[in-house]
């Protein structure tokens, strides 16, 4: 029988919430197979957050737990470790997760070791082998077969629903016997963005800045909105590089994949590698001064407006519609 191994990531004491669509994937790959859903939680202590995730369910059959101190603060090389570990132990078939940064780097370790293919950033299961996925920076949509004893994918969080708790729950397994090691690599320091804002990827608002904002002491006028709707800051690639915000707030292609109820880019012209990194948000806003930039052919609501006369009328409507609740 098949068996679906999805790695999941968790933090303070419950699973995260880019990890769903992962688990959606694992959840339509197994299904595709006829086999069975596993869950693989990690870190140094994962057992509460692994009992929480056990009781939810997902539909999955066990969550394996591996607890060890080398696996925190995260290292490709600790975790590709028990991955391999857990997938040889369980007899996986396929092995996956949502492509997070954490697990694009943490997976292609763990396939190279097995010798399994990988499947990157699939937007579809087709078959027990078969992925769609986007090609020239999504010009193009693709189908891949990937063939193996064992395959590896992982899921653009934006296409796959998050998983909901349900179904019976889930037995809970150790991995036994399994010794990570940084293999040599050092942690120097972790920094950690301080902000009262949900994460990025997790927001379910998200107000992204351009070039036209100019430089960086703009923003205070998306951040006023970002904070009055309760969402996450993000930002084009063209406004990182200028160091207008810190490249962490990057959407796109080499940025983050965002997928919010609520998208508004302002003064960002909706360049291709931007456009992978948001177009599948529920709703698009777009304003920019030029109505024949690309974006507008994603945006549900467009205006043609100088950020600078737009913003303040935007917000204050917001505010007086806030305030009339
Ligand atoms: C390999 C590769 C990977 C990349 N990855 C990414 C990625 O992950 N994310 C990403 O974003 N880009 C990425 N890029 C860069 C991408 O090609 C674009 O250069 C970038 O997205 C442009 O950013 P922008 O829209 O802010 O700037 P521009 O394209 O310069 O657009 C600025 C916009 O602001 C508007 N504007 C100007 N002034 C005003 C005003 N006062 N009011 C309203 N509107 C105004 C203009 O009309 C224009 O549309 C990548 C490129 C490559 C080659």
């Amino acid at each position: 029988m098949s068996k679906v191994l999805v790695i999941v990531e968790t933090g303070d004491g419950k699973v995260r919430a880019h990890s769903l669509p992962g688990i959606t994937a694992g959840a339509q790959l197994a299904q595709a197979t006829g086999g069975e859903l596993h869950l693989l939680v990690l870190g140094a202590a994962p057992q509460a957050a692994a009992e929480a995730i056990a009781a939810a369910g997902y539909g999955a059959k066990t969550v394996h737990v591996a607890a060890h101190a080398e696996l925190e603060p995260f290292t490709a090389e600790a975790w590709s470790d028990v991955i391999v570990a857990a997938a040889k132990s369980i007899g996986a078939t396929a092995i996956g997760g949502t492509a997070t940064s954490s697990i694009r780097d943490a997976l292609p370790r763990a396939a190279a070791v097995l010798g399994a293919p990988l499947a990157p950033e699939i937007t579809k299961v087709i078959g027990p082998n078969v992925f769609g996925r986007e090609i020239w920076s999504g010009r193009a949509l693709g189908e891949l077969v990937v063939e193996g004893a064992v395959i590896c994918f992982t899921a653009r969080p934006s296409e796959f629903t998050p998983a909901a708790p349900g179904g019976a729950p889930a037995t809970i397994a150790a991995i036994a016997g399994v010794a990570p090691s940084k293999h040599g690599v050092t942690v120097i320091s972790l920094e950690k963005t301080q902000s009262a804002r949900p994460a990025l990827n997790e927001a379910k608002v998200v107000v992204s800045g351009g070039r036209g904002m100019r430089e960086g002491a703009n923003f205070k006028v998306l951040e006023e909105l970002t904070d009055l709707l309760g969402g996450a800051l993000g930002a084009s690639r063209a406004a990182t590089d200028a160091g207008m915000v810190p490249a962490d707030l990057q959407v796109g292609q080499t940025g983050k994949v965002v997928a919010p109820n609520l998208y508004i880019a302002v003064a960002i012209s909706g360049a291709i590698q931007h456009l992978a990194g948001m177009k599948g948000s529920k709703v698009i806003v777009a304003i920019n001064k030029n109505g024949e930039e690309p974006i507008f052919q994603v945006a549900d609501y467009g205006l043609v407006a100088k950020w600078e006369e737009a913003m303040p009328k935007m917000i204050e409507l917001v505010r007086a519609r806030m305030a009339a609740r």
